[in-house]
This record gives C-alpha cells, structure tokens and sequence, in this order.
C-alpha cells in the first residue's frame, strides 16, 4: 500500500507511505484517492489529514512515470489535486521533510496546512523544462503573493518553511511546528477547529477561491520577461511560468488551470524536457553498481591525505576541506608545499571577497590543512589521494612507499587521467584498495568525479570512493579502465575530428561557433587554448608509438611547434591580448592551414554548421557506443552524465548518446556511412560502433542494451 488509512477519533488520517520520498505515481494516487473517498462517506469522519513521513510529505510526480501515459492515467495528479479540494469535509495537510512540486500542489489544493518550520518547500517543474501542471502557477501566487511566487517556480529552488511564513499576508501555511513529533498532535487540533467551523456554517477555505492581484502588473510582469529572457537561453519554460503566473493576476481560477494544463502538456511533449528528464534519471541511475549493492558496508573515512600540491592536488583538498574533513598535503618539497597552499588560501580568499564565504569559514578549512613532507604522517589516514606528475615511473615510487607506510584498511586512490591503473595497482600488495578518483580541473569547482574501477578493486572501496564523491557534492560515474576512461577517451576522436574539419576548409572559428551555436559553452580550438594545446600533443606523441594506426591531424602538431600553447604563452589557435581571454583570429594560425592544405592538395571546401557539429558529435556518440560495448561504462546515461557535468555538454540535450537516440540510431549510422565516403575521410573512423549497428538494425535504443537503464 502507498497510503494507510487510520481513524483517529472523527479524523481519518491518510498518511502516505511511498518511500523514500513519497512520490505520487499512479498506485500511491490511486491509495490516497480510495482513502478521500472512504472518508467522504464515513459519517464518524469529521474532517480527514494528509501526512509523510518525516523525511517527505511528497516529492511530487513520479518522473520516471513523466512523459508516458501512466502520468496522465486517472486518478493523475490534476483530479487527486480537485477531489481535495472540493472534498465535503476540511482536509488538513500535516507537512514535513520535502514538499515539492505535484507534493506542494496537494498541500495547496487541502483546507488548511500545518507544517514543521523546516520543511523545505519548491517547485521544481523549471528544472525539468516543464511548468506545474496541477494548479502550481495559480495557486501559489494565491498563497503567497505574486513575486514570491514567480521567485519560486522559475528558479525551482527549496525555500524553508519559516521563510514562507514570514512573507507579507502568506495565505500557505495556517501554523508552523518545531518538529516532526509535534505534527500530527497539531495537526489534530487545527482538524477539530476546522470540523468546528464546519459544523457552525462556514465553507470550507480554499486558495482557489482567493483573488491575486499586483498592483503594478503590467511592468512588473515586462521586467521579468526582460530578465529572463538572456538566462532561459531560448528555453521554452521559464518564459511559460511568467505567463502563467501573469494568467493567475488576470484569469479566473478555473481559466488559468486550464491554460496551465495545456502549456504543461506541450512541454512535456518537448525535446527539452525530454532530455532534462532523462538526466534526472540518469543522475540517480550513475549512483548503482550492478554487482555492488547499495547494502555494501563502507570503510569510515575521517581523514584524507593528498600526494602533490600541484594544480589538481590542491583542488582535491579543498573538496574534503570544504566538506569539514581534515586534510594532509604530501609533498617532496617545502617549496612545492608553500606554493600549493598559497594557491588554496588565495582561492579561499577570493570567495570571500566575492562574499561567497565568510572570513570565519575560511579559518575553519585551513585550520583542517596540514602538511608535511614525511610518509610517515600520513600512514595513519584512512584514504589517500595520489595526484604527482603523470608519468608510471614517479607512480611507481610514490605507490610502493604507500604500500609500505599506509596502515592497513587505507584506500589508496590515483588521479591519473591516462595511465594504466591496473598497472598501477600492480605496484603494491594490496591492489584491492587501490581505485581511481579521476577528478576535473579545477578540481574544487567541477561537479564531476570518475571513480575508477581497476580490476582487483574491492566492492567496498568502490562503494566507499562513491558515497565519499557524494559527500563532498561530486556527481560519480563508475569507469573502467581503458585510455582515458570515459571523458577523455570520448573527447579524443571529437577533437581529431574538429582537426580534420580544418583540413577540409575550416577555420578554427567556424568550427567553434557551429558547435557553440549548438550549445557547448566552448568550442574544441577556445578549449585547447585554455586547457594548454601542449596536452594534446603529448598525447599524440604517445599515441604514434602506442597506437600508430590512429590518424591524427598534422595541423595542431604544426601549431605546438610554433610554441602556440594556448592562452598561457599568448596564442595557441587564436591570438590573445595579454591579461585578457577574448579569443582573437590569428593570421599566423591561418596561414599555417592554408599552406598544409597546398602541400597536400586539397581544395578548401564550405562546410555547413550542420555537418560541423554532427561530425563532432557523432564521433563522440560512436566512442560512446564502444565504452558502452566494452563494459567500460555501465549504462548510456552515465556517459551523458560524463558530458554534462565535466565537458559542458548543453543539458537541454541531454548528452550525447540520449541526442543520438533522439536523433534515432539508424540515422546516426546513416550520417556516419556518409561521412565515411566523402573525400579525404578517415573511413575507418566512421564505422559505426558495432551497438549501433545492431541497435539500429532492431530499431532499438542504448537503453534497451543496458541494464539498469533509469531504474
Ligand atoms: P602538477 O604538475 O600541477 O602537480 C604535480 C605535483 O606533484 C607537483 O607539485 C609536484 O611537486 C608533485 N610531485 C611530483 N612528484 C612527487 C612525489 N614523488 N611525491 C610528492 N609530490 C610529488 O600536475 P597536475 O596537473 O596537478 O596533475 C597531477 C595528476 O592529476 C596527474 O596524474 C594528472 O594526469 C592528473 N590530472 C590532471 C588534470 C589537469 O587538468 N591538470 C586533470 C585530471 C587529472
């Protein structure tokens, strides 16, 4: 059962028991439909409650449900919303933990609302591309006034239920609690008064029925248009909440629900909130291991030590000192060591100026920092982190002294990006305690965290380096390992390909602003000149030994030769202006293509935008598709997930393998055979990826070949 009925006295109390969160699928609609209507014609029954659990009166709409036909299968969530409403007697919502969304739409279509002063209350709906669909847009600004409202359902955030309450005539919540305990006695009492008022005449008080006005509607209605406008970025939804909340300040109830309901439905048909949809989904999916059990027990990390103060080492610190877990900082060097701190404490500062942190915040992170140049120190730790210069001989050292000092049960964790870390588990006796904590740079800002999983890894210390990530506020996705796991394995062939591009007849501008255009917030040739174009050609240098049937581009090798690393030496594939970042076109950049295009006799051809981004994409998909082959990533979302949070992939796309199943699978190997066969091609590069082949075939998508798919 998703909901329990019980009989206090004369009130029925419906609680909601759909865990975790109490989400409103279609069975938990169902249950507390039959419970409102064994309450209408109980004649003991006075007045009925509606309660969580401590933890979430609701979470809202079952997204997984969102987009097929049972959200829409009655009861949906518009009728539950109506039959409470209009129920014959006072329904009271008893409110704690989360209310959101289609939660927070039930406790506004109730009589009355009693809520515990912590409860965090949102409507998120904007998130997911779609509007509130059960009477959100009309209601809300009703409770709680017309900019609060609009505040609150076009940033989709979480506000506290004191903070509501204390807004001016706050019409939401008739009485606040301190605790969960206290709710349901409170909730009794303001039953037994509305039964009460009831019996003596009154009607029963609904939010609908109350009018909503601002007294400067039409310009303040303008300004938030204006204001939205550059941050929606063309997105449909943020500019649909305005006009529903501005229908709300003009409409009757009854008009402006049915406008909600209309404007919901085609958003929920749209690719945007498709694929905003599927990384939620995605999202919560990336936190399961198939064979490792969300039962696994955990080892207890209390303190962490971090091997080199280099660029990602003093990043990774600051995440666990950020979290409150005392840090230690190993270097070979004093020198290094007061260099990496100065960096951390210059980044601390910098957020305080920004008013981002306080002055008292920063002491209480440094104050968990220590350092030392000893192994001996930090035998005691209970993971460490390993992030010195990516080479397997200086690994080899720094992993056979852990081996030796670091007491047992420690978790011995290597940030490498491209070395082997089977190999490097290989160096000590204990390679089940070795994983892969692959973070990005800059390591204290990007939400992503590979977690690597070598080949001896434990369940325990995987399950651990997981629920570790999502301490300190990472998203984890689980690799394998292979040459550059799941990211940078991927934005290899992307980046060959945005090479060849230039070959064929691009300038490094076209192909930036087609795949900007597309929506990455930085194309391939800007990224590189941040990044450092120096780390490429390394890669191709180890490539041409390791991998020799590899064919990469003589162009950015010819740009690295002229010592054009990118903004750090002041020009790479555009020119910059010392102490600025706006790219610049560079003559010299352009002279060099157009005389490798001579000496090789090709003939500039005009590229399209659309065959830009689609060979740029499609080399990513098809990558894609072979770490899915190989078992290097556990399901597509996963690799989207990769895109999302650590290479700026636009979210209203969903990431690349959900674009190419949008797209459709066999369309994808279609553009891929036509890129094959044009002059110049790589065609080995464009055979499609055997999954797609097959997928395709069957009329089939990623999710249907992996398991786990969004469950
Ligand atoms: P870096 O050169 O900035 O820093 C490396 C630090 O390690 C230096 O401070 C150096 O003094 C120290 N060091 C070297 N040998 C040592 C030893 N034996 N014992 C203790 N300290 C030692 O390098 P980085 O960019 O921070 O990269 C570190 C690791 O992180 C590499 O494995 C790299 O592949 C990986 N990584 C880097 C990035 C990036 O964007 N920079 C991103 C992800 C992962």
């Amino acid at each position: 059962m998703s909901a329990m009925y019980e009989l206090m006295g004369d009130v029925a109390v419906v609680r909601l028991t759909h865990p975790p969160m109490n989400g409103l699928s279609l069975r938990t609609r169902q249950d507390v439909m039959q419970s409102l209507e064994r309450a209408a014609v109980d004649p003991q029954v006075k007045a009925v409650i509606l309660i969580g659990s401590e933890k979430a009166f609701s979470s809202g709409a079952d997204i997984s449900e969102l987009g097929s036909t049972r959200a829409y299968q009655e009861p949906n969530l518009l009728t539950l919303v109506q039959t409470v409403e209009q129920h014959a007697k006072p329904v009271i919502a008893a409110l704690s933990g989360v209310v959101m969304g289609g939660g927070l739409e039930l406790a506004m279509a109730c009589h009355h609302r009693v809520a515990v002063k912590s409860c965090r209350m949102a409507m998120p709906e904007v998130k997911l591309g779609l509007v509130p669909g059960a009477g959100g847009t009309q209601r809300l600004p009703r409770a709680i006034g017309v900019e609060p409202a609009l505040n609150m359902i076009l940033q989709g955030q979480e506000v506290p239920a004191e903070v509501l309450h204390e807004l001016p005539e706050q019409r939401l919540l008739n009485q606040l609690v301190d605790s969960w305990d206290d709710l349901l006695r409170e909730a009794l009492i303001v039953a037994h008064q509305a039964a009460a008022a009831q019996a003596a005449g009154g009607a029963l008080p609904k939010l609908s029925a109350l009018s909503c006005r601002h007294p400067q509607s039409e310009s303040y209605f303008s300004f938030a248009r204006t204001m939205v406008k550059g941050m929606a970025k063309g997105l449909p939804a943020p500019m649909q909440c305005i006009a529903l909340v501005e229908a709300a300040t003009q409409r009757k109830f009854a008009e402006g629900q049915a406008l909600e309901l209309q404007v919901f439905k085609d958003l929920m048909a749209s690719t945007e909130s498709a694929a905003f949809r599927h990384l939620f989904l995605a999202e919560r999916a990336a936190s399961k291991i198939k064979d490792v059990p969300s039962t696994t027990p955990v080892r207890d990390i209390q303190r962490v030590a971090v091997i080199g103060a280099g660029t990602m080492g003093g990043g990774i610190a600051m995440n666990f000192l950020n979290a409150g877990i005392p840090v230690q900082i190993l270097e070979t060097q004093q020198a290094a060591l007061d260099r990496g701190i100065g960096v951390i404490r210059k980044n601390y500062e910098a957020q305080v100026k920004k008013g981002k942190l306080t002055q008292d915040k920063l002491d209480a992170r440094l104050a968990l920092l220590s350092t030392t140049l000893s192994y001996g120190d930090i035998a005691q730790a209970d993971l460490v982190i390993e992030a010195v210069f990516e080479d397997m001989k200086v690994k080899e050292a720094v992993f056979k002294q852990l081996d030796q000092t670091m007491k047992p049960g420690a978790i011995l964790a290597s940030n490498t990006s491209t070395l082997d870390l089977n190999h490097i588990a290989a160096f000590t006796k204990r390679p089940e305690d070795v994983v892969g904590m692959h973070f990005f740079s800059p390591a204290n800002v990007m939400k992503l965290l590979e977690v690597v999983r070598a080949e001896k890894t434990a369940k325990d210390v995987l399950a651990t380096a997981m629920a570790l990530g999502k301490k300190i506020r990472k998203t984890c996705v689980v690799s394998g390992v292979c040459d550059g796991f799941i990211g940078n394995r991927m934005i290899d062939p992307y980046f060959r390909q945005a090479a060849f591009l230039l070959e064929e007849g691009c300038t490094p501008m076209d192909v930036d602003r087609a795949i900007e255009k597309f929506g990455f917030p930085m194309g391939p040739f800007r990224m590189s000149d941040l990044a450092g174009n120096d780390i490429g050609w390394h890669i191709r240098q180890r490539h041409a030994l390791e991998k020799p049937h590899i064919r990469h581009s003589r162009i950015p090798d010819l740009i690295c030769e002229k010592g054009r690393f990118g903004q750090k030496t002041g020009g790479g594939w555009y020119d910059y202006i010392a102490g600025q970042r706006e790219a610049l076109p560079s003559a010299e950049v352009l002279s060099i293509i157009e005389s490798y295009r001579t000496q090789h006799g090709i003939v500039a051809r005009k590229i399209e935008a659309q065959e830009i981004v689609m060979r740029l994409v499609l080399a990513l998909v098809n990558e894609g598709a072979r770490i899915l082959e190989e078992g290097i990533a556990e399901r597509a979302g996963d690799i989207d997930m990769v895109y999302l949070t650590g290479y700026g992939f636009p979210a209203w796309r969903g990431g690349p393998m959900h674009y190419a199943e949008h797209l459709g699978l066999y369309r994808a190997s279609q553009w891929m055979k036509r890129f094959a066969a044009m002059p110049n091609a790589d065609s080995d590069f464009w055979h499609p990826a055997d999954l797609i082949e097959q997928l395709a075939a069957q009329g089939l998508g990623f999710a249907d070949a992996t398991s786990g798919e969004q469950s």
